[in-house]
């Protein structure tokens, strides 16, 4: 194959794996980031099997699996206390199979370091602006009206507001504040859970486990609370002790965890577009992870996605044909999957962010108890597990070896002991 000289554009999860893909090509790989420092953007992440078996081939599973938290299950109820959100990756009966709850830092650390030690160059502080298609490749002009070299090839991973992708007005009407708490030793939440807990679907608070970012250092948790894009400034201004007050009447176990939170800047808010970008493949040019597709982290899958996406971009250069021809291979191997989860997701997030009160309805008193008859909790296991669509047999990824995985301590190893409590 062919030796190409490659820009990738942005250092999230898939600059970052797409980097170390290429580069292990050995194609020549120069990655682009703004920020002085690349650094993690976000809350805690679940890592499902999709992700996990990338991951597995970039060497990272093991070490991402000991930072961090072995999830076996989603867990939500609603204000009834009825379950009405349950998913068990038990029930796809492959064995050790769990999902992971793990701090963007962790994993951000583990693909750059690795980026790093490669020899991959960084190009830190430079913002892009625009992309212009040039006799060999691709320039890209900076926001300080500096330019690149020409790169044969450009791989967009600059994320949802990629400024290579017109913008449009997608942004969802519910995001969530999120902040990152030090994990109650002493109870009350169990940690091989992700915990939600909801009001219809105007409120929803959760609780992830993420692991441990540092030796010997303290277990974590993403803290979830949903929210209007509109009600944010007014939450600013209204205090915080009256929406403590509000979490501990949907949920009265987290009373000792909001101790932690003692002013409103601990927690940031995050809103989410819901787009697919029709044009994933121009000349010289492929966008892919969140500049391609983005959704609601309802079913936690674009970092997921991120990695598959850069597994296929791998994958199709490796292939024969022009440079065009395969960009679209690419994105031929994950548009399937792509746009089933677009629509799952869009399907799935008003039932658990919404307004109305209607989705919610539905979901507690006919999808809830429907979704419990087999072969439902197969289903669900299989939708929250990135597995719908058969993603990994078509780029020919294998299941990671979860049941070596399994046995990796984990930063919140509790598996046996908390099912017995859940
Ligand atoms: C609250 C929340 C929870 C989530 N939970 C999950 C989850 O549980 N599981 C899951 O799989 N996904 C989850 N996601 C989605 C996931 O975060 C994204 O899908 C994923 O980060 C996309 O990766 P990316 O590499 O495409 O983009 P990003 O991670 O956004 O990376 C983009 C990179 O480009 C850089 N950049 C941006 N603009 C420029 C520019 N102009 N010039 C230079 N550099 C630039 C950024 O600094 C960044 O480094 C969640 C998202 C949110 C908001």
């Amino acid at each position: 194959m062919d030796r190409l000289d490659i820009a990738i554009a942005g250092c999230g999860v898939a600059g970052l794996a797409s980097a170390l893909l290429l580069h292990r090509q050995g194609h020549e790989v120069t990655l682009y980031e703004r920020f002085p420092e690349p650094q993690p953007i976000g809350s805690g992440l679940m890592i499902q099997p999709t992700g996990l078996a990338v991951l597995a081939h970039l060497g990272l599973a093991q070490a991402a699996v000991a930072k961090g938290s072995q999830i076996e299950r989603l867990h939500g109820l609603n204000q009834l206390g009825e379950a009405v959100l349950e998913a068990d990756y038990r029930h796809l009966e492959i064995a050790g199979l769990f999902g992971l709850g793990i701090h963007r830092g962790s994993l951000f650390e583990l693909l750059y370091q690795a980026v790093i030690d490669a020899g991959i160059e960084v190009r830190t502080s430079h913002e892009i602006a625009r992309s212009e298609s040039c006799a060999k490749g691709r320039r890209l002009h900076f926001t300080d009206h500096a330019a690149s070299i020409e790169h044969q090839l450009l791989v967009d991973c600059l994320g949802v507001g990629s400024p290579l992708v017109p913008a449009g007005d997608s942004y969802l009407p519910f995001g969530a504040l999120w902040c990152t708490l030090e994990w109650p030793e002493d109870g009350p939440f169990n940690a091989s859970l992700l915990e939600q807990r909801y009001e219809h679907a105007g409120k929803m608070v959760g609780v992830l486990p993420t692991g441990r970012r540092t030796e010997g250092g303290p277990r974590e948790f993403s803290f979830f609370w949903s929210l209007q894009q509109a009600a944010y400034a007014p939450w600013q201004e209204q205090g915080l002790e009256r929406w403590k007050d509000e979490v501990f009447a949907l949920w009265p176990e987290c009373a000792g965890i909001l101790e932690q939170i003692a002013a409103p800047e601990q927690l940031t808010f995050a809103c989410y577009a819901h787009r697919s970008w029709h044009s994933p493949v121009e000349q010289d040019l492929i966008h892919i992870g969140d500049a391609w597709h983005s959704a609601s982290p309802q079913l936690g899958q674009g970092a997921n996605m991120a990695l598959l996406d850069a597994w296929a971009l791998a994958s199709a250069l490796a292939g024969e044909g022009e440079l065009q021809q395969r960009l679209h291979r690419a994105i031929a191997l994950r548009r399937g999957h792509v746009r089933l989860y677009q629509w799952l997701t869009a399907a799935f997030t008003p039932l658990y962010q919404s307004q109305v009160k209607l989705p919610a309805v539905l979901r507690d008193v006919l999808l809830a108890p429907l979704s419990r008859i087999p072969p439902g909790p197969a289903a669900k296991a299989m939708l929250v597990a990135g597995l719908a669509g058969s993603p990994l047999s078509k780029l020919q990824l294998d299941m990671p070896d979860y049941e070596a995985l399994a046995a990796i301590p984990s930063s919140i190893a509790t598996r046996a002991s908390s099912l017995a409590q859940s």
